[in-house]
């Protein structure tokens, strides 16, 4: 690692550097983002970093190698970029991952899943929702998430339920902030399920894939008839995401 040194107008941070060949290293910075550089651009970044040119100065300073002189706020950006990467490690996961089912009703070109609903051997158990329960909580972690995948999760929603109510009851004694998440299609949606997961304030996360043409908020609005439940504010739809159109 190299230190810190004030040069004219700029402040470099600390770094680390690989060479990869004759004219061409690699450099890190303090929060992982790395750029390649000459030999020349190395040297330049070192002793005088004022001479790189503005543009090459600029993606230096967005990758926190440099920073302008009187830019303080840049060195708390750059501290709190550290201790957020390091919060995984000092503070225990926080994100957890559960797939109920590999299976999903759809048939995306791109996805491995299980498209045969009778098939077997392609969920979670009931004893493995438990267990993974229990290891959620072996994270130290003050809040987790635990969001749910497939497949389609919601294919499985009982093991769903089973996992929200057996890490609420774990969490009556570990007292965490529990946050839950489904990551979903939507299309197994009942009533019953929308008074659920507004009764355990889960979140959904969702996509909808297609071209432009297809997904935007009139269509949306024409998929999803506004009157459904879910759509009844204050709902928690966790995001809209959209998908590259061109395939
Ligand atoms: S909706 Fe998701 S899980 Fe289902 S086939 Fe498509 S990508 Fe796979």
């Amino acid at each position: 690692m190299l230190h810190a040194d004030k040069v004219n107008r700029t402040v470099l941070f600390p770094f680390g550097f690989h060479r990869l060949g004759n004219d061409s290293v690699v450099a890190i910075s303090a929060t992982g983002d790395y750029t390649f550089l000459s030999q020349v651009e190395l040297l330049a970044l070192i002793e005088s970093p004022d001479s790189l040119a503005l543009e090459r100065r600029a993606e230096l300073q967005s990758k926190f190698f440099l920073r302008g002189q009187s830019s303080t706020g840049s060195s708390q950006l750059l501290l709190s970029r550290i201790i957020t990467k390091k919060e995984t490690v000092t503070g225990g996961a926080s994100l957890h991952i559960l797939v109920p089912t590999l299976q999903c009703e759809h048939s995306c070109q791109y996805c491995q899943v299980s498209r045969s609903l009778d098939a077997t051997g392609y969920s979670m158990t009931p004893k493995q929702v438990t267990a993974a329960c229990k290891t959620i909580f072996q994270s130290p972690a003050k809040t987790l998430t635990i969001e749910f995948q497939g497949g389609d999760p919601l294919i499985r929603f009982d093991l769903i339920q089973q996992a929200i109510e057996q890490a609420l009851e774990i969490n009556e004694t570990e007292q965490r902030n529990l946050r839950f998440v489904i990551t979903s299609t939507l299309h197994q949606l009942t009533p019953d399920i929308c008074d659920y997961l507004k009764k355990y304030n889960v979140y959904l996360s969702t996509s909808l894939d297609g071209p432009a043409s297809t997904i935007g908020i009139d269509q949306i609005q024409s998929v999803i008839p506004m009157n459904e439940p879910w759509m009844e504010s204050p709902w928690r739809v966790g995001s809209w995401a959209t998908t590259p159109s061109q395939r």
